[in-house]
């Protein structure tokens, strides 16, 4: 990989900070960057990953945090995007006082910069974080699991996307394809259920998820996973991972919609999301749907209710429908829609600001 020029860097994508940070103690070595503060302090989880290179991790960091400045702006959040990368073995890392360690480099941030969990951390993990640290959201006993939030959210998207492509956004009658059933994906099926949507399949790799799923929802029928994308449905619902939609699945898919939680869902985001609008597809962005997670964790934040939550998640359906209007106006992809709408807020944001009002 070539050198970053690190200054280029932020110049070119507008980044406002960028941290490195060693505690001599524990050897926790991390990185935390923050993208931009317009809306509010920067918010996202700490990722502990073996990176080959420190310029790996850097590359990795400032990517993860500038998409948190997007996910949050479009949920219409006051918050911006940052992210922390620590880097090491998350089997050999971690203790109590390389968290603590950790907790203490956060508070230096002065609420810059809030942090939560995301791979290979943990709420136990931000438990440590939080003895340090009064910027940490994500705890036990409080917002809880992001997963039926985010799902609901991806719910309400779905009848967005249902509302572009038929004039009505109900699910009944309507037929799905979840690749996934873990945690987003399984919620997100129980909700279609609930809701009384026609057909629905779904892949798995995990047979305990398969086995979960046949017995709570038999009428869900499992195809494997080679064949989820060619479904003739209406709504492909990516629950997985990243990188799903690429140059070998887009061709097979017969979905009018396209809707789920997976986070970089598109291989390779300006290219796929051109490939899919040329195919006439509803692409429902994945930072735009999926940010049912960020806004559960926004509450704990603003004052922890699950039902506003809920409400805020479902917000989504009007989002994306604004977003769905932009693109058809300027002729561009859903997902350069997503970025042109999350930006527009932020700049509309920095402008009011720019008269001087005492409080
Ligand atoms: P999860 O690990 O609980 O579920 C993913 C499931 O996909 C697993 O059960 C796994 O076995 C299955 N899977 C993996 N590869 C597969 C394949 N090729 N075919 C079929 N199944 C496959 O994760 P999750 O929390 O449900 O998250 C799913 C996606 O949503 C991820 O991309 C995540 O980043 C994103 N996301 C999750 C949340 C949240 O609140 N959990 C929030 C925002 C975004």
């Amino acid at each position: 990989m070539a050198q970053i020029a690190i200054f280029d860097h932020m110049q070119q994508h507008q980044f406002e900070q960028v941290v490195h940070f060693f505690d001599r103690s524990t050897g926790l070595k991390g990185i935390t960057v923050i993208h931009n503060t317009t809306l509010g302090p920067a918010l996202g989880g700490t990722r502990i990953w073996n990176y080959a290179t420190e310029e790996e991790a850097l590359v990795d960091c400032l990517r993860l945090a500038r998409g948190m400045t997007y996910k949050s702006a479009a949920a219409g959040l006051n918050l911006g995007g940052g992210k922390t990368v620590l880097i090491g073995d998350a089997a050999q890392v971690k203790s109590e006082a390389y968290f603590r360690a950790f907790g203490r480099f956060v508070q230096s941030l002065n609420g810059r910069y809030i942090t939560a969990e995301d791979v290979n951390t943990s709420t136990k993990d931000m438990s440590y974080v939080a003895m340090e640290t009064d910027h940490v959201v994500g705890l036990e006993g409080k917002s809880g699991n992001p997963s039926p939030v985010t799902a609901k959210g991806v719910y309400h998207g779905i009848r967005a996307g249902l509302f572009k492509k038929y004039g009505s956004a109900d699910v009944q009658g309507r037929s799905f394809a979840v690749q996934g059933a873990g945690q987003t994906g399984y919620y997100l099926i129980n909700y279609l259920v609930e809701a009384g949507a026609g057909d629905i399949f779904f892949t798995e790799i995990n047979p305990k998820h398969i086995s979960r799923m046949r017995l709570e929802h038999p009428q869900v029928r499992y195809v494997e996973p080679d064949e989820i994308f060619g479904l003739d449905v209406d709504v492909l619902a990516p629950c997985a991972l990243g990188g799903a939609l690429n140059d070998e699945t887009i061709p097979q898919i017969k979905a009018p919609v396209i809707a789920g939680s997976a986070n970089n869902v598109l291989l390779d985001e300006e290219a796929h999301s051109l490939m899919l609008m040329n195919r006439g597809i509803i692409y429902c962005p994945d930072f735009v749907i999926n940010a049912g997670g960020i806004i559960n964790v926004y509450h704990e934040l603003i004052g922890y209710n699950k039902d506003r939550a809920m409400a805020d998640a479902a917000r989504i359906y009007d989002r994306l429908l604004d977003i769905f209007a932009i693109a058809e106006k300027e002729g561009i992809s859903t997902y350069a829609a997503a970025r042109v709408f999350a930006e527009q807020r932020i700049q509309s944001i920095r402008n009011l600001r720019d008269n001087y009002i005492p409080r």
